[in-house]
């Protein structure tokens, strides 16, 4: 998929404009060391193989010991350093460049690039951004960002102001109108419910990766007990310096997997979502939902109820900035009473407890399936709304 990047005016607060200054310096110094070391590597051995950027970021775990003030910088960020200086020397080697240059901190303009993981670049609010290791920043936005953001540059300009450059994948911007209208209900079992009769099925991404989680999460569990008893240990017989949980590298191990584990199950249902939605807008041109207040108040324990409440606000999110990136028409609309008209005849079949998947109306006799029932509703909802605006 083609990039492009999407330059917007950031306003970081003292703080964050302090780690910004501090990362220059970070991704400088690893820039210069690197470039030193490779300059010393040739010296010594004028035959050893030119490293590549991976090799490169090997050496970084081992920098960090020697400088432990490097273990503040966004990880990324450094990489991304070793992967330009790789660059700067392919091309002084395609005789394309000049040799590449030690950096001065005189240099007024100044700039890291990091990368972006388990979407920890994205638009929060209209005007606030969440960008690595800086967390909410206030942004000036002129148009919605898209959810695949690859990687963002921050940037500080000669006046002092901060840009993030963006490099957001290019989604074939224009959808072409298709003439297509949609109702939606929001279900558990099927995640969505569409008043064409489709449904979209909740996929349960947690209970695909159980077994490895639980699998982890016993490890972490005894492990932890093993170190505290140790630590106990120490104490109990007066150990100077008796040790800490952190110094127990097999406890770290397992935590750091029970965390990949539920990064992982993050990750699959957010890419689930993402396809969806820009399925839908891409086939439709005006999307009708139901407001989720309402269906929120029904207050329901179970983990399926939970994890189904969360994806529909996910949802909701990302089908109102991809209307909007895309020219498509977004509506909501009250759900009160769509369980229960027909929506044929318009009657008024009264309440149906929520075991009652299907019924029949006695009025014009068409059988319902409760749901597809409820997602008509939802669209005549919509579109009723939408000619109202055109009046
Ligand atoms: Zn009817």
């Amino acid at each position: 998929m083609p990039l492009k990047g999407l330059k917007v005016r950031i306003y970081p607060n003292k703080k964050q404009k302090l780690f910004i200054q501090c990362n220059f310096g970070y991704t400088r110094f690893v820039w210069n060391q690197m470039l030193a070391m490779l300059i010393e590597r040739h010296k010594n051995n004028p035959d050893a193989p030119f490293l590549n950027a991976y090799a490169l970021n090997n050496l970084l775990p081992a920098l960090k010991k020697e400088y432990p003030w490097l273990k503040e910088a966004e990880s990324t960020s450094l990489q991304i350093t070793n992967h330009d200086l790789v660059e700067a020397f392919k091309k002084f080697f395609k005789q394309k460049h000049g040799f590449p240059k030690f950096k001065s901190k005189k240099f007024l303009k100044q700039s890291y690039q990091c990368k972006c993981v388990n979407q920890n670049i994205r638009q929060a609010a209209t005007n606030s951004i969440q960008l690595p290791k800086l967390g909410m920043l206030r942004f000036r936005s002129g148009k919605p960002i898209p959810g695949t953001v690859k990687s963002v540059t921050i940037r500080k300009t000669f006046t002092g102001n901060y840009d993030a450059v963006l490099l957001v994948e290019d989604e074939n911007q224009v959808f072409t109108k298709t003439g297509n209208t949609i109702g939606l209900d929001f279900g558990v079992s099927d995640l969505l419910i569409g008043s064409d009769e489709q449904k979209i099925p909740s996929i349960r991404f947690d209970k695909k990766l159980s077994k490895k989680l639980h699998h982890w999460e016993k490890r972490l569990a005894r492990r932890r007990l093993q170190a505290q008893k140790a630590i106990a240990w120490d104490r109990h017989n007066h150990v100077l310096q008796p040790r800490q949980l952190a110094n127990f590298k097999n406890v770290q191990k397992a935590k750091l997997m029970v965390a990949k584990v539920h990064e992982k199950i993050a990750h699959q249902r957010q890419n689930y979502l993402h396809q969806i939605t820009t399925k839908l807008v891409k086939n439709y041109d005006r999307i009708v939902i139901e407001d989720l207040k309402t269906k929120n108040m029904m207050r329901n324990h179970k983990l399926a109820r939970a994890i189904a409440n969360q994806a529909w606000r996910e949802i909701r999110r990302m089908l109102t900035y991809k209307c909007a990136w895309y020219g498509k028409e977004f509506v909501v609309v009250n759900p009160y009473k769509t369980s229960q008209i027909c929506s044929n005849c318009g009657h008024d079949d009264g309440k149906h407890g929520l075991g009652v998947r299907e019924w029949t109306c006695p009025q014009c006799t068409t059988h319902h399936d409760r749901d597809v029932n409820a997602a008509k509703n939802i669209l005549t909802l919509g579109l009723g709304q939408a000619l109202v605006k055109e009046l």
